[in-house]
């Protein structure tokens, strides 16, 4: 096949890149979209049925505008679609006072940092102590003092819906052509255009992203990239229901986050049961201490890894049963602090890297998509790009 072309070209058609598609339907612009597999699928970091939201971000200010305009976004997406996405059940931030001050993501005093952005944002939410916990939210077992961030506006994001319905929104388009199961090999750019060589053929665009999750290292051609992304393998594991009430579905329950213990690593998160009395419901925890590579052919999380998890995080917290209905394997790709890396190529003007996951991403990934189709159609930013810049990262900068 000769060479295609198109005005831009996105490499990586996961939560940002099909985003970044949809929302460059909305411009006169020709789009090729290409994605080695066939999204949504189970082989990056989009999938596992559910992903939380909450506007407050205690990884820091700049993320609100991000998640505040995707959630805008995905209703706007769920009625052209004709699907749900978003569902506003709640969420819960749990924090046992004996770690008070803990962090996550990056951020220390985590709990308190969210309560500041959403008094300083106007963010609907209340601060609630352990007896009120233990009495509006009988499924969390606490057994020790505990407080709570609630933000009724939170709650869980479905992505490989959400990943679906915006490649279906961008392919009625007919400027759009989306590339399925064709793998990039390089993108090389010069001031005058872009070109990206695939097992399948080569494109040439004016502009081009890649937006390629756990592959970004090795896609972007750039040692500062590959320096700034650190690949870890996450497993997600669906447990028994005790007993199927309405107290563990979206109704009452909302999506949540439990740091627990001083131990690193004694936090998980989970969601209410969303399939019903045999679908178990999910639970993860986060790990940063083993790398992993995307293309390793052993993606399987056993019986004895959920066990494990059940009994250190799941045992006594939450009516399951240690039972695991499904597990499932998901790749962070970490920037130093939890960060993000949405920018313009270290040495190519024409080439955008859009990498944001630090096992937070998926939230702000509807915005996101929204301020990369905008800035490749020149259209003046809604959403303030620059604390994503690489320049953020000390000793890293454009040439
Ligand atoms: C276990 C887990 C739990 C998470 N929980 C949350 C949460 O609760 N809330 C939240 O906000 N965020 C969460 N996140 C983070 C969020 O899911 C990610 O930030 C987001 O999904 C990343 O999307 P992406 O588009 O960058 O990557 P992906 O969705 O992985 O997309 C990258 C795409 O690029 C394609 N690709 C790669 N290389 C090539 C190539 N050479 N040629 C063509 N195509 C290529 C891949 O096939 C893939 O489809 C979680 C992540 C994980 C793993």
């Amino acid at each position: 096949m000769g060479t295609q072309t198109a005005d831009v070209v996105i490499v990586g058609l996961g939560a940002v890149g099909s985003a970044t598609i949809y929302q460059l339907a909305k411009f006169d612009l020709t789009v090729t979209g290409i994605d080695r597999f066939s999204p949504p699928h189970a082989l990056g970091s989009t999938h596992g049925d559910t992903r939380i939201t909450r506007r407050a971000t205690g990884e820091g200010e700049e993320f609100v505008p991000l998640v505040s305009r995707s959630h805008e976004i995905w209703r706007e997406i769920e009625a052209a679609a004709q699907t749900e996405l978003f569902t506003a059940c709640g969420c819960l931030i749990l924090e046992a006072d004996s770690i008070a001050g803990s962090s996550q993501h990056g951020a220390a005093d985590f709990l308190n940092k969210t309560v500041a952005i959403a008094q300083n944002f106007e963010i609907e939410h209340e601060v609630i102590s352990g007896d009120e916990i233990r009495s509006r939210f009988p499924q969390f077992h606490l057994n020790e003092e505990h407080r709570g961030y609630y933000e009724p506006e939170g709650g869980f994001v479905r992505p490989e819906a959400a990943v679906a319905a915006q490649l279906e929104l961008a392919r009625g388009h007919k400027g759009t052509l989306i590339q399925r199961n064709e793998r990039a090999i390089r993108v090389d750019a010069t001031s005058s255009g872009v070109t990206v060589q695939t097992d399948r053929a080569m494109y040439s665009a004016g502009q081009a992203v890649i937006a390629a999750g756990p592959w970004v290292g090795e896609l972007a051609g750039s040692a500062d990239i590959s320096r700034l992304c650190t690949v870890y393998p996450q497993a997600l594991h669906w447990f028994a229901l005790d007993s199927w009430t309405e107290s563990m579905t979206a109704a009452k329950m909302p999506a949540f986050v439990w740091a627990f213990g001083s131990a690193e690593g004694d936090m998980f998160y989970g969601f209410p049961a969303i399939d019903g009395p045999g679908g178990g419901l999910k639970v993860a925890t986060e790990q940063h201490s083993s790398t992993g590579d995307p293309d390793e052919p052993d993606r399987v999380i056993t019986a004895e890894d959920s066990l494990a998890m059940f009994d250190h995080y799941v045992a006594g917290r939450l009516p399951l049963r240690r039972s695991v209905v499904k597990a499932a394997r998901c790749w962070y790709t970490m920037a130093p602090q939890s960060r993000f890396i949405i920018d313009r190529h270290p040495q190519h003007d024409n080439v955008l890297i859009a990498s944001p996951c630090s096992g937070h991403g998926f939230k702000h990934s509807a915005a996101i998509g929204e301020a990369l189709a905008r800035l490749l159609a020149g259209a003046p930013p809604r959403i303030n790009l620059l604390p994503f810049g690489i320049e953020y990262f000390p000793g890293v900068g454009r040439y």
